[in-house]
Order: C-alpha cells, then sequence, then structure tokens
C-alpha cells in the first residue's frame, strides 16, 4: 500500500457499461472503489464523459441530473458526487473527463504548432491525449494524504458501442496494452433481463454487449450484471462460456432496498477476490473492513419514524436534479434515525395563479407544505417558481416551520423578508427584476480564473462566522470559518444588510471582506437559516453536513439536544432512541435508496 514514499506503479479498473444505460454503473463503480478502500487501499476515480460538452456547467439539470461542484470551482457530472460520497475523497475537474475538453487540449496544442506540422488525428493524437490525461490525474492525490492512490477506478460513461465513446474504447484498450496485465481490471456492468411470460434470465443482450467490448480490443475480466434476482447457476455457465469470463468473475448487481448494500453484496460474491487477482494485489490486501457500512445498510432499512421535508423546487420530476440534496437529506435523517420522507413541491403550484388556474394542484400542493415537518428551498436559476418559493418561505417563517434555504434559497428568505417585514412591496433580486427599486439581491460577479469571462462565484471559498451564539456556528462546532463550495452570481445586497439586521435578521456568516453575506438566520425563530453555499456537496454518508443535520433534528424536535451535544453527529447518534411505533405500513415500497418519496416514482 502506498504510504506517499517509493516507486510504484498505479492500478487501473476501467468500468464499461453495456445494453442500455441508466444501470446503475456510478454506483458500481463508487461501490467497487468502497470494497477496494475496505481491503486497505488507496482509491481515486476518473469519470469519462464521451459528450462535447467541455464541463457539465451549461447542461441543463432536467436532461443530466445536478450539476456536482467541486473545491476547485469544477462543475461536473453528478457521479463525481457519488464517489466523493462513497469514497470520502475530494476530487478535481480534471477528474472528469470530457470529449470537449480533450479535443480543447489537442486543438489548442496544434494552435501552438506543438504537433510540427503532423496531420492531427483521432488515432493517435486524441487516443493519446486521453491516455495521458487518465495517467496524470490518476497521480493526484484525493484523500488528504501525500504521494498518489493505489488503485484508480476509471468509469467509462455511455453504453458500449456508442459512436460518441469510441476514440475512448481505442484509448483504453491501448492503454489496458500499455499498463499491462497485473494492472488492470475491466469490469462490464450489464443487464440480463428476465421476460415475464417464461420467467426466464436471458443472456443475450450480455452477449452482444462482451461480443461489442472485444472487438474494440477490450476483454472483460468481470461481468457484473443487474438483474432483479440472483443469477441462476445454469446462467452463470452460459454467460461464463460465451463471454469467456470465469464463472466465480460474474456477480449479479440484483436489487437492494438501498444503495449502500451495493459495496455489501459485491463483497459477498467475492468480487474483490477477482479485482484483486486481476491486478496481482492479493498478497498485501487485507479482508474487507466493512463494518460501518453494514451497520448504516441495516439501520437505514430498519428506520420507522419518519421526517417529512417539502423541497419547494423547480425540478421537482426528477430527483436527479437535487440528488446532493436528496443524500444531505437522508446523511442527516439517518444519523438522526429517523426514515426520510421527502413531499416534492413544484414551487409555481403554490402561487395564485394555478389556484385560478388548477385550485386541485393548487390545493394539493399546500397540503402537502403544510403537512411537512421541515421547508427546504433549494439553488436554482431563471425566475420560473420565485414567488412560490417565497409563498413557502413566508409560510415556514410565520408558522415557525424549519426552514433551509440554499443559495436561490437564502436569497429567497431575504427577499420575502424584505417584503413582509420592511414593508417592501417590490423588493427583489435583480436577477428576476432588474428595476426594482428595493434590490435585496444584486449581482455580484467574482471574476474566473479558469473561465475566460466567467463570473461566476464558483468552488470553496470561506465563510467567517460573526457571532458565536447562534445555530449555524454551533451546528459547525463552534469553528470560526468553514469551507463550503459555492455556485453562484447573485447575493445578498450588501447597502440593505443593516436595514434588514435592524429588523430582526442576522447574517451571521460572511466572507473575508465582510461585503458578501453567506448565511442568515431568523433568531427567533426555531430554525429558519439560509446559506448562500450549497453544504450538500460535502455532506457524506456518517458525516452529515451541519445544516441538513439542523434542519432534519428542528423537524423532529429535537435541535436542542443536539446543539447542547456540541458534537457532529456521533455524540448525537448515542443520544437519540430508536423509535419502534413508527407507520412503516405507509410507506410500504421499499425505494431503492432509503429515500421515501410521496410523489409517485420520484427517489433517489
Ligand atoms: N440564481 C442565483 C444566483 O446566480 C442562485 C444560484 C443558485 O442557487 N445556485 O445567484
Amino acid at each position: 500500500m502506498n504510504k506517499g514514499g517509493g516507486v510504484k506503479k498505479m492500478k487501473y479498473v476501467l468500468v464499461t457499461g453495456g445494453v442500455v444505460s441508466g444501470l446503475g454503473k456510478g454506483v458500481t463503480a463508487s461501490s467497487i472503489g468502497v470494497l477496494l478502500k475496505a481491503c486497505g487501499f488507496r482509491v481515486t476515480s476518473i469519470k469519462i464523459d464521451p459528450y462535447l460538452n467541455t464541463d457539465a456547467g451549461t447542461m441543463s439539470p432536467f436532461e443530466h441530473g445536478e450539476v456536482f461542484v467541486l473545491d476547485d470551482g469544477g462543475e461536473v457530472d453528478l457521479d463525481l458526487g457519488n464517489y466523493e460520497r462513497f469514497l470520502d475523497i475530494k476530487l478535481t475537474r480534471d477528474n472528469n473527463i470530457t470529449t470537449g475538453k480533450i479535443y480543447q487540449a489537442v486543438l489548442d496544442k496544434e494552435r501552438r504548432g506543438d504537433y510540427l506540422g503532423k496531420t492531427v488525428q483521432v488515432v493517435p493524437h486524441i487516443t493519446d491525449a486521453i491516455q495521458e490525461w487518465i495517467e496524470r490525474v490518476a497521480m493526484i492525490p484525493v484523500d488528504g494524504q501525500p504521494g498518489p492512490a493505489d488503485v484508480c477506478v476509471i468509469e467509462l460513461g455511455g453504453t458500449i458501442g456508442d459512436i460518441e465513446s469510441m476514440p475512448f474504447t481505442e484509448a483504453l484498450g491501448q492503454f489496458s496494452y500499455r499498463v499491462g496485465a497485473g494492472n488492470f481490471c475491466l469490469i462490464h456492468v450489464s443487464l440480463v433481463p428476465v421476460l415475464s411470460v417464461v420467467g426466464e434470465q436471458k443472456t443475450k443482450p450480455t452477449q452482444h454487449s462482451v461480443r461489442g467490448l472485444r472487438s474494440l480490443g477490450l476483454t472483460p475480466n468481470i461481468l457484473a450484471c443487474r438483474s432483479t434476482l440472483a443469477l441462476e447457476e445454469n446462467v452463470k455457465k452460459k454467460l461464463s462460456q460465451f463471454c469467456h469470463v470465469p464463472a466465480e468473475n460474474i456477480i449479479t448487481l440484483y436489487d437492494v432496498s438501498n444503495i449502500w448494500h451495493l459495496p455489501l453484496l459485491l463483497r459477498d460474491q467475492k468480487a474483490h477476490e477477482a479485482i484483486l487477482g486481476a491486478l496481482n494485489l492479493h498478497g498485501i490486501a487485507r479482508d474487507p473492513n466493512l463494518k460501518e457500512w453494514t451497520s448504516r445498510a441495516e439501520l437505514c432499512d430498519m428506520l420507522l419514524e419518519p421526517v417529512r421535508i417539502a423541497i419547494v423546487g423547480k425540478y421537482t420530476g426528477l430527483s436527479d436534479s437535487y440528488l446532493s440534496l436528496l443524500k444531505a437529506l437522508l446523511h442527516a435523517s439517518v444519523s438522526l434515525r429517523k426514515k426520510l420522507v421527502v413531499d416534492w413541491i413544484p414551487a409555481s403550484d403554490l402561487e395564485d395563479e394555478t389556484a385560478k388556474e388548477n385550485p386541485d394542484v393548487y390545493k394539493a400542493a399546500w397540503k402537502l407544505l403544510k403537512g411537512s415537518d421541515g421547508v427546504l428551498v433549494p439553488g436554482g436559476f431563471g425566475d420560473r417558481g420565485v414567488e412560490g418559493k417565497i409563498l413557502a418561505a413566508k409560510y415556514a417563517r410565520e408558522n415557525r416551520i424549519p426552514f433551509l434555504g440554499i443559495c436561490l434559497g437564502m436569497q429567497i428568505a431575504v427577499i420575502e423578508f424584505a417584503r413582509s417585514i420592511l414593508g417592501l412591496q417590490d423588493a427583489n433580486s435583480t436577477e428576476f427584476d432588474p428595476d426594482t427599486k428595493n434590490p435585496c439581491v444584486i449581482f455580484m460577479p467574482e471574476g474566473s480564473k479558469t473561465h475566460l469571462g466567467g463570473t461566476m462565484r464558483l468552488g470553496s471559498r470561506r465563510t467567517y462566522f460573526q457571532v458565536m451564539d447562534c445555530k449555524s456556528a454551533k451546528l459547525y462546532g463552534n469553528r470560526g470559518f468553514i469551507d463550503e463550495r459555492h455556485r453562484h452570481r447573485y447575493e445578498v445586497n450588501p447597502d440593505m444588510v443593516s436595514r434588514l439586521e435592524d429588523a430582526g435578521i442576522s447574517f451571521t456568516g460572511k466572507d473575508e471582506t465582510g461585503q458578501r453575506m453567506e448565511i442568515v438566520e431568523l433568531p427567533n425563530h426555531p430554525y429558519y437559516i439560509g446559506a448562500q453555499f450549497h453544504p450538500e456537496f460535502k455532506s457524506r454518508p456518517g458525516k452529515p453536513s451541519a445544516l441538513f443535520l439542523g434542519l432534519v433534528a428542528a423537524a423532529c424536535g429535537q435541535l436542542d439536544s443536539l446543539s447542547h451535544a456540541h458534537k457532529i453527529p456521533n455524540g448525537m447518534a448515542k443520544k437519540v432512541s430508536l423509535y419502534q411505533n413508527g407507520n412503516a405500513t405507509k410507506f410500504a415500497k421499499i425505494p431503492a435508496d432509503g429515500i421515501y418519496s410521496s410523489c409517485n416514482g420520484v427517489h433517489a
């Protein structure tokens, strides 16, 4: 194992997907990382997205799920969030490779004349650039320890055979040869469907996709087959024969009650043995230690007492759009021994317009909001649903319902306060009303170091607590400052701060200049907090993010004991008893991820 010294060879695990997309390749790859980490190795990861966008910054959450933000300001695919959460690491923007980034690097080189008059081609120039990128990025330490990791898990997005991914499959074929046997392990995630008429597990799609993989110069060491139930022995045998993969290297990823079971599922089927064998690591690995994962996965299944959190947002039809947010809520709920129930409320359904046009929808939305134990208004761009979010914030403030506003959600809370308490009827953000006479949220750009003309305040920035006697400072363990990730252009207008504070709201966290408001609180409310940053990106299973923990604790009436503990979250875990009297039957359907939703089919 690498302790930072000595020359050693990086080991690579490549995860590809076949048959269909959406097999959970990202979570599988993360779980493989968890398993290797449990065997004592340091693990890093790279996600390849074969699209032309340079990064995920411009992509709609409707289409692609949330844009995940890294410490360095990288706007990346949400799978990097899975890696960070599962492996407890911090990745860099370069850990997400896209076709756009590779072509841009090659074209920049070409313009500089670095190719010395040669014809620049996909093979070898693009394929070389891909391999160099992987080798370079794999060496970046991501776990806070010096020196490179032992193993790099590379996930190739998309499905084998896609036109878009061809340069990557070619490059990876060359790469496997270059790093050599014993340093490269290919895991192919595939689907074994069951035809309901005959109830038979069908192997043909997997056979075809493995054939496709081989024709591209890639040989799978392990097959990970998604199927509803465990694969039958004869099915494994057939796959083994046709795909030339030993039966013991064929793993079934059958449906589990929550995704934390996945590393356990892999371990139970001895996936680590197969990987360690392919990577020549048998001698130095320890038996996987997954105690913490096991107890968390089991605990999550046992939780009965629900805590209902209403998410009042824009993309409520697609849970991937708010993936990190859901995870952060889940981490907090599990640590407080509560079963998370998310009530999705499209913000515009709360607006007066909907009352006129679609009264039933309006009534249903308000009923959900009123039935919730806590309200969360997430980040967002664009003015759709803004008035509905303001109504939700007002409702939470006036009725003393625990409230957390994130980024746009914080701006909403300030606008609502200015309108209702200062009586400034047209108070608004200049993002939504450039001509407002009372701009309490204004454009406060920050020059980007990496994007020409970029104005977004992106990545990790420091927040200093202004007073220690406030809920947020206590939740963060009485630290003087915190580093959290940002992604926004607008902020609370510093010229309006004293007026707002005189009226009773308190800006308890600011940046180093004192000009940027980072945290806002209502001191006389059970829990009413807004944060200009996105704490959800740094929440981890077992280490829930402070403000989410506060929201959920307040929503179940436990905030006091939490603040008194001054410890997050372990001190808390011991204090809270396990509830036995919940109405489990009401939420009988077990979701894939431990998050229960009042909205059909929407869970992460
Ligand atoms: N649209 C707002 C801004 O740019 C909020 C952004 C966000 O919520 N991420 O400041």
